[in-house]
């Protein structure tokens, strides 16, 4: 350990006496240093405060009791255990162990004295508690019980609640030693400002409340670490921003009258709002910083045109383009569009897909490397190794969500040459409540694309019972034999992929029986790449009428000849979710529908949700409800894509606290550079790696 390092960095290794296993059981947890313990908070807690008397203890009591031994012995009748039985005089209990050893049972002497704590039920003999936790007492301590509240902490297969809370035991008593390492870096007057205790106060207070603490105390000592944790995140993505501010890029400016020309092609006129949006790009990559711009704007609102202009205005400035979609599908897709756009202006447009192998792809990555390819389509294989740009000015991203922070990062250093960093923009349908976006995301600058492109009705959304499947399926028909076509959403059942892929095997099945006249095509999660990919093609050219899908179906797929959705048991899926899925359709000219079709009966709260995806197509305000109403991983896949892990803090209660969370930032940064480096290393995971870029 280096003399620099905060001291609540040392390892839980350094401890004496904690052997190889015990630490790769707390590494599972994510606990590696002191500090880790310091943080790692109860799930709740057992009250051990109070010695109940074991003639007054019911069934189903957690009760802690103390008694002498009478009799113990190992039973081998049924599974054999052993049993022990106690008194206080005011009645007697058995103690069941099936896991025991013999030292165990030689120490259970008639007489000994034991303070057990468990659950009692109704055993053979009686009263009983299986596998108790318990001790045993010398005379002198009998009578008194624990002071506070005893922690029962989230823990893993192996790692017992003893250990733990020994380990959390022997960290705080550190603490008591060296007060640096629960040192005080937020400022007295924001303490009392949130009202809430200081961060030595608060972490001793959860890890072992008096009775009386009461509930919110404790509340108010979680938000004290929230609001600290939150902090560090905040802290960290700034010094990032900072640090990327001060690289230097390459200007990229489009000219006028190319410009015009460009806009003049298309066979549609901007919207208002994408006209902002890309006067706010030319702002960015106008300057020699790299521009950092998330577009938020909702399914159908344009944001591949806008990210054309762009690419533009990179070529036009002897820069290439780098532009990865999440599937080959809307790779290619693009790919398309940019064809058509872009070359009649005389740009070179390529594709790598995953598909071209041997000599095409020699080919495509050797253009690509002279730079001859200007503006180059791909998922994000186009990050490998192999693929060398000659002059990268800018990188497009889209629908970012499916892509991590770090691959983000990761893409930045990637693109950087001859001490030029590319810009970035980063488009994404999933509108992220402002503060969410304030930590996730606060390392980007966001435009909104808030407007459709004229003539787009709202897809028509209609909440119906399952018990009405027929209508649905004879309105498909109806449908079908207009010649559009048709999505059916199988959403998850029992949380588990391969269930819900065989609910849309069956379903495409049963589609097919009853709708004869309709090619039906599937796709769900379990099928390949490929596979998926060339059901997709067919549905988009038209060869297949009716999709019946799980949650898979990509994003960002157009199909603008399909206006009807059909999504089964909508009541599981998150309203963002919803709403994304229903945004493939409504795409074309004409009304569109969307029937979710719920599984009754309906709690009452999932009525009000799915009769808000109802009354509003905005993707905002579903963003915002869906955000209190679930979380913000659900929202963001984060879970999955571990964007954001917090370890303390929670949306739902402190994300109130955001905005003052912000100007601490600001106020640290300031006054207090010298917070920055623990503070980071005592919240964030990977420690001060963005400090430090
Ligand atoms: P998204 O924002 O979901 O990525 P796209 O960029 O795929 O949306 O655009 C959806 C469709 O709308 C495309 O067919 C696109 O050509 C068309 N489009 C884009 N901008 C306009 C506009 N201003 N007017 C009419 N159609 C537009
Ligand atoms: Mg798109």
């Amino acid at each position: 350990m280096s003399l620099s390092e905060p001291p609540g960095n040392m390892k839980i290794a350094s401890l004496k006496g904690v052997g190889a296993k015990t630490l790769e059981r707390l590494g599972k947890l994510g606990l590696h240093k002191i500090q880790d313990l310091l943080f790692h908070l109860p799930a709740r807690y057992e009250d051990r405060t109070s010695l109940v008397p074991i003639g007054r203890i019911k069934q189903g009591d957690h009760a802690l009791v103390e008694g002498h031994v009478e009799v113990a012995d190992v039973i081998a009748k049924g599974r054999r255990s052993l049993v022990c039985r106690i008194s206080d005089g005011t009645g007697v209990l058995y103690l069941r162990f099936f896991h025991f050893t013999g030292d165990q049972l030689s120490r259970l002497k008639p007489g000994a004295i034991l303070r057990c704590y468990g659950e009692a039920r109704e055993g053979y003999y009686g009263t009983e508690m299986v596998h108790p936790d318990y001790e045993h007492i010398s005379g002198g301590e009998v009578g008194s019980a624990n002071q506070c509240l005893t922690p029962v902490y989230p823990s893993t297969e192996g790692l017992h609640q003893k250990s733990l809370r020994s380990l959390v035991g022997r960290a705080l008593e550190l603490c008591n030693e060296d007060e640096g390492i629960l040192h005080e870096w937020l400022p007295g007057e924001l303490l009392s400002t949130l009202a809430i205790p200081p961060l030595s106060e608060a972490v001793r207070l959860l890890h072992g409340p008096p009775v009386e603490a009461g509930l919110k105390r404790l509340e108010l000592a979680k938000q004290r670490l929230a609001f600290e944790e939150l902090l560090a995140h905040h802290l960290s993505v700034s010094r990032f921003r900072e640090h990327m501010r001060q690289q230097p890029a390459p200007i990229l400016r489009l000219g006028e009258t190319v410009s015009r020309q460009f806009l003049a092609s298309l066979p549609f006129a901007l919207t208002a709002a994408q006209n902002r949006v890309i006067h706010e790009i030319a702002d960015d990559i106008g300057t020699a910083k790299p521009m950092m711009r998330l577009v938020q704007g909702d399914v159908g609102s344009g944001k591949t045109v806008v990210a054309a202009w762009a690419a533009l205005a990179a070529l036009s400035s002897d820069c290439q383009v780098a532009f990865m979609a999440p599937t080959e599908l809307l790779a290619e897709q693009h790919f398309r569009s940019f064809s058509q756009w872009l070359e009649p202006l005389g740009v070179q447009v390529a594709y790598l897909a995953g598909k071209h192998k041997g000599q095409v792809r020699r080919d495509t990555l050797e253009s690509i490397a002279e730079g001859r390819a200007g503006a180059v389509l791909g998922t994000h294989a186009l990050f490998q190794e192999e693929v060398k740009f000659q002059r990268l000015g800018l990188v497009v991203i889209d629908e970012q969500h499916r892509f991590g922070v770090h691959q983000r990062l990761a893409l930045r250093e990637k693109g950087a040459r001859d001490g030029l960093y590319p810009h970035q923009l980063i488009m994404t349908a999933t509108p992220i409540p402002r503060t969410l976006a304030m930590l996730g995301y606060a390392d980007l600058d966001v435009s909104v694309i808030d407007e459709l492109p004229p003539g787009r009705s709202p897809v028509k959304t209609s909440v119906i019972p399952s018990t009405r499947r027929e209508e649905v399926i004879a309105r498909i028909s109806d449908w079908v034999k207009r010649g559009s076509q048709v999505y059916w959403v199988c959403t998850l059942i029992e949380e588990s992929e391969a269930m819900e892929c065989e609910a849309a095997e069956n379903t495409a099945a049963a589609l097919t029986g009853a709708l004869l006249e309709v090619r039906v095509g599937l796709v769900h999660g379990r099928m390949k790449q490929g596979e998926k990919e060339e059901v997709m093609a067919r549905f988009k050219s038209g060869s297949v009428d009716l999709l019946v899908a799980t949650t898979v179906i990509e994003v960002g797929v157009d199909v603008p000849n399909a206006g009807l959705m059909v999504i089964e048991n909508p009541e599981r899926l998150g309203l963002a979710q919803i709403h994304q899925l229903r945004g493939r359709v409504g795409r074309g000219p004409g009304d569109s529908f969307c029937v979710l079709m719920y599984q009754p009966p309906l709690t009452q709260s999932a009525k009000e949700r799915l009769g808000i995806l109802r009354e509003t197509s905005d993707g905002f305000v579903i963003a915002e409800k869906d955000l209190q109403l679930r979380g913000p991983g659900e929202l963001l896949g984060i879970r999955q894509t571990g964007q954001v892990q917090f370890r303390i803090a929670d949306f739902a209660r402190d994300g109130g606290m955001l905005d003052q969370v912000k100007s601490t930032a600001e106020a640290l940064l300031k006054h207090h550079p010298e917070a920055v480096v623990p503070l980071l290393s005592r919240w964030l995971a990977d420690g001060t790696r963005y400090a430090e870029v």
